[in-house]
């Protein structure tokens, strides 16, 4: 089967058909999506080589339990071992053997089929679209942090960054019920928050602030000192980013302020789907264009494009067709 592959550089690849083990599921991908992870694993990221891709939506084709088989489902990306202590405590996302999708030891969804952990489907409901549902990953990412957090209604949220996550996070706190604020570069994406509900503006026009909760969603390491000094004193800030590299902290603030900074990485897929469902968070203004996986090169170089947003791979479409 074809897959997009990443090894010394980024190739289309014929690979072989993923086998089911005991436990797992047999999926048809419809539509990956390509993610800044996606592209910092090219860059050396994680060290992983192999078929990229862990945001999908799917058929299930084979499966343990007959009642999946022809679910459209997406799946969580953390496979986890489901017995050491982290797994029996509920914690499969930080299990310390756990592989991931296309990231960690398990060969991604940017592929025509992919095997996953039974126990990792969501169904999607029938009146998600795809090219929402697509979203289920990074929208329970951005759902994390109100799970972390707590906020209460009316708090005052600012998202730094209006990359997809950025944007993701600010829609997701706006659904949320907090005053939500964001700042980013980009005008045509900063009208992607606005039509949501959210304030946006270029960073240069907002000043130190008092925010009860700031996420720094810039994927830059200055972004970190920027946005810290925007926090209220026993504000928190919330890291989404993970950056290949070192980062530099001034932690007087931190300090003096009593800031908690809190790192931010997978969440509930049951929030995201619900929220899909419900109408009260549309992803799709981010999605660029769709491409099919057999054009999967070029829609990564076109992904890593400045100011690009979600670039979409249809495992189903020829090049052409
Ligand atoms: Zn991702
Ligand atoms: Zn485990």
């Amino acid at each position: 089967m074809r897959a997009l592959v990443f090894d010394s550089g980024i190739r289309l690849a014929d690979v072989d058909e993923p086998r089911r083990g005991a436990n797992d599921a047999l999926l048809r991908v419809r539509l990956a999506g390509i993610c800044n992870t996606d592209l910092e694993i090219t860059r050396g990221y994680m060290d992983f080589r192999g078929t990229l891709g862990h945001e999908l939506v799917a058929d299930v084709l084979e499966a343990d339990d007959d009642a999946w088989v022809g679910a459209r489902v997406c799946a969580e990306i953390n496979f986890a071992c489901g017995e050491c202590p982290s797994c029996e405590a509920g914690l499969g996302r930080h299990c310390p053997t756990r592989r991931v999708m296309g990231i960690l030891g398990a060969p991604g969804c940017f592929a025509e089929r992919v095997v996953v952990p039974q126990a990792n489907l969501h169904r999607v409901p029938d009146h998600v679209r795809d090219e929402a549902a697509v979203f289920a990953e990074p929208l329970a990412a951005a759902f994390e942090v109100v799970e972390q957090v707590e906020p209460s209604i009316g708090e005052r949220a600012l998202v730094v960054g209006d990359g997809k996550l950025g944007l993701l996070c600010a829609m997701v706190l706006k659904s949320e019920g907090l005053a939500t604020t964001l700042v980013g570069r980009h005008a045509r994406k900063r009208a992607i928050a606005e039509a949501s509900g959210v304030h946006a503006f270029a960073p240069e026009l907002l000043q130190e602030g008092d925010f009860d909760l700031v996420v720094e969603a810039t994927g830059q390491a200055s972004g970190l000192s920027w946005s810290m000094e925007r926090v209220r004193p026993r504000g928190t800030l919330a890291l989404k980013s993970t950056f290949h590299g070192d980062l530099k902290l001034d932690t007087a603030k931190l300090v003096i302020d009593e800031i908690t900074l809190l790192g931010s990485r997978c969440g509930s897929f049951e929030r995201a789907l619900a929220a899909l469902s419900a109408g009260t968070v549309d992803p799709t203004p981010l999605i660029d264009a769709v491409h099919p996986l057999s054009d999967g090169v070029e829609a990564m170089a076109r992904a890593s494009a400045h100011g690009s947003l979600k670039h979409l791979l249809d495992a189903r479409l020829e090049v052409g067709a």
